[in-house]
């Protein structure tokens, strides 16, 4: 069976997009499949960044993405700062990796031109999800665009220190996520939803009350004109409203284009949508989050486990490089 890895980096706030792209495919099949969850707390320190909030933010992602429905009886689930193999790969994996290879990242260099003071680690941090993709013999790792670059460089990686060094790591691939699963800011539909850039308006936060859910969809932006249809080129604010009711709803959106006469019409339908998904994940949260003690030891427990792994694969690496009898 494939091993599938996803991580969650906690900064900002966990929002549909997540859910739909991310969070509810590996739910529906952490059961019949070999998955890794975690939280990137370590990615979170590659940017302007406030201890408190690292340390809140970890604790709240856990929690919520318990509360979505992640089993960590079917899933490896961890913090990545809890294992310390992840650093001590990532050292041995910058030592098969060219200077010029992390500078090329489209990533680095869009993040770095948006920076007064770039932090190393920003260069870096495509070497460490390396070191977190190849620690647990990772297959597949369903990324969007926008992360394929370092899927790429983690394989390239892979397949030298083999080659140097002898037979270490599962090359890993990139796969796509389930079709039609790219949610778009509620306000710049151009844009893709996200933790870091969209702002309080454009974003459907997991943890947002129904009432705040429905407020933002109905002042979600639309097209000029006025009958609802599905093209994201002409109509991209409408196309999105329609993606994000076959999402939640898990029908095909251009079914629902017919449907509604207006868009005010639609826009209820997205609301009522989104509530029936998001407000069980909110109520189970606030529960869960009761007793932070309780998700603090499933962390514990999932750390234990990884290590386990994780020790294993850097003993062997750190022996094919040369820090080990072989
Ligand atoms: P950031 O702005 O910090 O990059 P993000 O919102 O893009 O945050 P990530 O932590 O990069 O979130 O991604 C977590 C997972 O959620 C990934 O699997 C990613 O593909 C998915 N994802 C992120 N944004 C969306 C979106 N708008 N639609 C669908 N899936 C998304
Ligand atoms: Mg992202």
């Amino acid at each position: 069976m494939p091993r599938r890895l996803t991580g969650f980096t906690p900064s900002g706030n966990l929002h549909l997009g997540n859910y739909l792209g991310a969070i509810r495919p590996i739910v529906a099949e952490q059961h019949t499949s070999d998955t890794v969850v975690f939280i990137s707390d370590l990615h979170a320190l590659t940017l302007h960044h406030d201890p408190a909030e690292v340390r809140e933010r970890t604790l709240e992602f856990a929690t919520l993405l318990l509360a979505a429905g992640i089993d960590p009886n079917e899933c490896l689930f961890m913090v990545q700062s809890h294992v310390p193999e992840h650093t001590e790969l990532h050292y041995l994996l910058e030592c098969v990796t060219g200077y010029g290879e992390v500078q090329r990242m489209i990533q680095f260099k869009e993040k770095a031109r948006r920076q007064q003071q770039v932090r190393t680690s920003l260069l870096t941090y495509p070497i460490l999800m390396a070191a977190d993709i190849l620690l647990y013999d990772t297959d597949e790792v369903p990324v969007g665009e926008d992360q394929r670059q370092h899927v790429e460089l983690a394989r390239d990686v892979a397949v030298r220190f083999n080659t140097r060094y002898g037979h270490t790591f599962t090359v890993p691939h990139a796969v796509n996520p389930p079709v039609a699963a790219r949610v778009m800011d509620l306000t710049s539909p151009a844009e893709k939803m996200s933790k870091s850039t969209s702002s309080a308006a454009g974003a459907l936060r997991l943890l947002d009350e129904p009432n705040l859910l429905r407020r933002k969809i109905m002042r979600a932006v639309t097209d000029a004109g006025t009958t609802v249809i599905y093209d994201s080129n002409q109509a991209p604010g409408v196309a999105n409203l329609l993606d994000i009711l076959g999402g939640c709803t898990g029908t095909q959106p251009q079914h629902f284009a017919t449907q509604f006469d207006r868009y005010g019409e639609l826009k209820q339908a997205v609301a009522n949508a989104v509530v029936d998904s998001l407000a069980p994940i909110r109520e189970r949260y606030l529960q869960l989050a009761a007793e932070p003690s309780h998700v603090r030891a499933v962390l514990r427990a999932g750390a234990k486990r990884a290590r386990d792994l994780a020790c294993d694969k850097v003993r062997q690496a750190k022996a094919a490089i040369g820090l080990l009898p072989s």
